[in-house]
């Protein structure tokens, strides 16, 4: 390699030049000392010079050096940058690179806790695993996934972590496939059934093979699509059933049952029951949807609690009559709520209707209101009917669920009454919850905020 002229200079300055003087200044003795003096003379003159240069060398290559490992701050080398020879420039090319590697470095830093932030925050499991399956990264989500304790040591092998073969078997076979896979696998958490859709890839990193997956929980989404499926089954089966009968019945009558006068009155009466069940299957459909949609038919209004319990009273009492039951206007503390009358309305008359259907000859049937202390209003409807058991309580807020099926049917229910009484009663901020005793009564409590 050509020596580059800067340096070359500087050589010839510091290390030629003293010695061609001491030569000269020596030569011009020369004759009173002999030659092999002068030429030592010269010798260590130049080696003196040569040392100065090479030392003062050696400590701007070090600062260099010291620069690019890392070790020396950009402050240290700027007498080195402004330097004329090829040290200079090459202070000043790494100056430049180092700032483009810090620059570099910095965004990559932003990358990676952006990555981190991102995988941290998903709520979709994420894991990734070497070629022998041991857990290179995950986070809480996947944590949360499998039950485990965030975070998973980096090394564990994932056996240890996720019970069960199939999440394994999904990795194994993406890194034997060398490509992306899924399937659906199921989890137990905490005595529970989680399903969940896996994706699962191969990942080639630096540090050697390895899969990366990717975990949904789709467990709610698999609840809903049930309660549907069943819903749909409910709905055809209620429908099915008066379906059958005016059916039946209309045959019946076809094929020489209307000349049978005692009897045709009676089967068309049936029929009629059957039609006014098949119409209040219906509209408690519709008024589901409705509710459900969250289609509000009109702005809430205030409501005074005392009127619509005069007016539900009103609406039952014929129905209490032929039973037999009393109905019995308790003690009524004036208050208003916020919603809709007619909402209000519905709910009082199922509670009402119910405990009149489920009660006894001769029983009773209690509401009265209740201004509670913490700015809510309460409505009781007691009965002295048959009673709830105690492990069925949670489920008749179920729709289509009837604790004595026959009874219900009997009595016209559609089994829907209930779950009306729930969504309306949450749609108008309050709870509604159960007491009973079997064979000694029921009460349903209505708790809804009062308005100021
Ligand atoms: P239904 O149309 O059958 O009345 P609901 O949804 O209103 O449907 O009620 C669901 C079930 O809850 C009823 O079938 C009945 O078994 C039970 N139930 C509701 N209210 C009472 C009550 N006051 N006493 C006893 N059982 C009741």
């Amino acid at each position: 390699m050509p020596v580059s002229r800067p340096i070359f200079r500087k050589l010839l300055l510091n290390a030629v030049l003293p010695v061609a003087i001491a030569l000269i200044v020596v030569g011009l003795d020369f004759t009173r000392h002999g030659i092999l003096e002068a030429a030592l003379a010269a010798g260590i003159t130049a080696l003196g010079f040569a040392y100065i240069f090479s030392s003062s060398l050696q400590r701007r290559i070090g600062r260099l050096r010291d620069f690019a490992e890392g070790g020396t701050d950009a402050h240290r080398i700027e007498t080195e940058k402004a330097a004329e020879d090829e040290l200079g420039a090459l202070a000043r090319s790494l100056d430049g690179m180092a700032a483009r590697l810090g620059g570099l470095v910095e965004r990559a830093k932003v990358d990676g806790a952006q990555r981190a932030a991102i995988l941290a925050t998903m709520v979709e499991g994420v894991l990734a695993v070497d070629s022998k399956l041991r857990i290179t990264f995950s986070n809480r989500s996947f944590a949360e996934a499998v039950g485990a304790q965030h975070p998973i040591r980096d090394g564990t092998p994932l056996p240890e972590v996720v019970r069960g073969p199939s999440l394994s078997e999904l990795l194994t076979e993406a890194l034997r496939e060398g490509e992306p896979q899924e399937r659906r696998i199921g989890l137990v958490l905490a005595g529970e059934e989680h399903v969940f859709v896996a994706q699962a890839a191969p990942l080639n990193s630096p540090a050697g093979p390895g899969a990366i997956a990717v975990l949904y929980d789709i467990t709610p989404l698999e609840r809903l699509e049930r309660v549907r499926r069943d819903f749909v089954a409910n709905v055809s089966h209620e429908l099915r059933t008066p379906l059958t009968a005016i059916r039946g019945y209309a045959e019946t009558l076809l094929e020489g049952g209307l000349e049978d006068a005692e009897n045709s009155r009676r089967f068309v009466e049936i029929i009629k029951a059957h039609a006014i069940r098949l119409g209040n299957i219906t509209s408690d459909l519709l008024t589901l949807s409705e509710l459900e949609s969250g289609a509000a038919s009109s702005p809430p209004e205030r409501v005074s609690v005392q009127a619509a319990v005069d007016s539900s009273l009103r609406t039952v009492s014929t129905a209490a009559r032929l039973a037999g039951v009393r109905l019995v206007r308790g003690e009524m503390e004036e208050a208003d709520v916020l919603g809709s009358r007619t909402h209000l309305e519905q709910v009082l008359v199922n509670l009402l209707d119910n405990a009149v259907k489920f009660n006894r000859p001769d029983g009773e049937v209690r509401i009265e209101t209740h201004r509670a202390p913490d700015s809510n209003v309460t409505i009781a409807v007691s009965d002295t009917g048959v009673g709830i058991p105690s492990e069925l309580q949670s489920r008749i807020f179920e729709r289509f669920y009837r604790v004595d099926k026959a009874r219900s049917r009997e009595a016209g229910g559609t089994g829907l009454g209930l779950s009306i009484v729930k969504h309306i009663v949450e749609r108008m901020n309050g709870t509604v919850r159960v007491e009973s005793d079997l064979g000694r009564g029921s009460k349903f409590t209505v708790t809804l905020p009062r308005c100021a």
